[in-house]
């Protein structure tokens, strides 16, 4: 139940794959963006948080890093997590023009916990750290897939009763150093609840990983890609096309975990968000 999903998308992925190895965003061509003039509309996010810019006739979107088509009318900006405060050009062609917005990252709001551990348990063994680089080395190339977008918000939880969605952005320190921001949201659900897909898309991965336990991975065109952990089982396979709310498997405890949960995250063009956004009406979404 295990492997990458052979094909013409990945292989161009992979390719990029030698100089991605330690970082989280493959080296991208620049975009020219003229610099925003002084009455440019400013709109704030928060890291992790999506721009919506909707509008009649627009044909084209972009940042710094690349272009894409618009999505049931809007140009849509994800952020990471991990951007930092930031203010940068984006823009979108409609009419012959191209307008420019600035996008102003907020700091994040997301809470920190300290906690005092054994550090056994959260040190790793050589051969744990090689497997995960690994195992890293398959999930990386999937954040630059850039396949025809299948995809409208809001999209479906991935569980049917749906418990409020917990820990966006938080951050722990371990004995005081710092972990990785928490990616994506976990659910609170029994082993062998039914996870179901958000949207409709193409399996591209299902592995058991050594940290993220049974997952499964489908991306859904236009870079964006959704993710479930700790399954305790993993019904589909890599090449699979699946509809939106088809069971990929049961929720679990595989992994690195400390109870049985859902982990449900997304990248959005690389960019880590925060999955309540993509599930909420994208009327709700900061626009310039
Ligand atoms: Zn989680």
């Amino acid at each position: 139940m295990s492997g990458l999903l052979p094909g013409f998308a990945l292989a161009g992925a992979l390719a990029l794959l030698a100089s991605t190895a330690s970082g989280e965003r493959p080296p991208i061509p620049h975009v020219p963006v003229p610099a925003a003039d002084a009455d440019a509309p400013v709109v704030d996010v928060l890291p992790g948080g999506v721009v919506r810019w909707p509008g009649e006739g627009i044909v084209l979107c972009g940042d710094e890093h690349e272009t894409w088509k618009p999505r049931d009318g809007a140009c849509y900006y994800p952020v990471d997590l991990d951007r930092g405060e930031a203010l940068f050009p984006v823009f979108r062609d409609r009419a012959g023009a191209r307008e420019t917005a600035s996008v102003r990252v907020l700091p994040p709001p997301y809470a920190t916990e300290s906690l005092r551990v054994d550090p056994r348990t959260v040190r790793v063994s050589e051969r744990v750290r090689r497997r995960a680089a690994r195992e890293r080395r398959q999930v990386v190339p999937l954040f630059s897939l850039r396949t025809n977008p299948s995809f409208s918000l809001p999209l479906a939880p991935p569980l049917a009763d749906a418990p409020p969605a917990r820990n966006f952005g938080t951050r722990r320190l371990f004995n005081g150093e710092p972990r990785s921001a928490h990616g994506g949201v976990d659910y609170r659900a029994k082993v062998g609840t039914p996870v179901l897909a958000t949207e409709g898309g193409l399996v591209v991965l299902a592995a058991n990983h050594f940290f993220a336990g049974k997952s499964v991975f489908v991306d859904h065109g236009a870079g964006l890609l959704s993710m479930y952990m700790h399954l305790s089982r993993i019904d589909v396979k890599a090449g699979q096309r699946v509809a939106r709310g088809e069971r990929l498997g049961l929720s679990g405890a595989t992994g690195r975990v400390t109870g049985p949960h859902l982990h449900f995250g997304f990248r959005w063009r690389g960019a880590r968000v925060d999955p309540n956004l993509l599930l909420a009406d994208p009327a709700t979404l900061p626009s310039p």
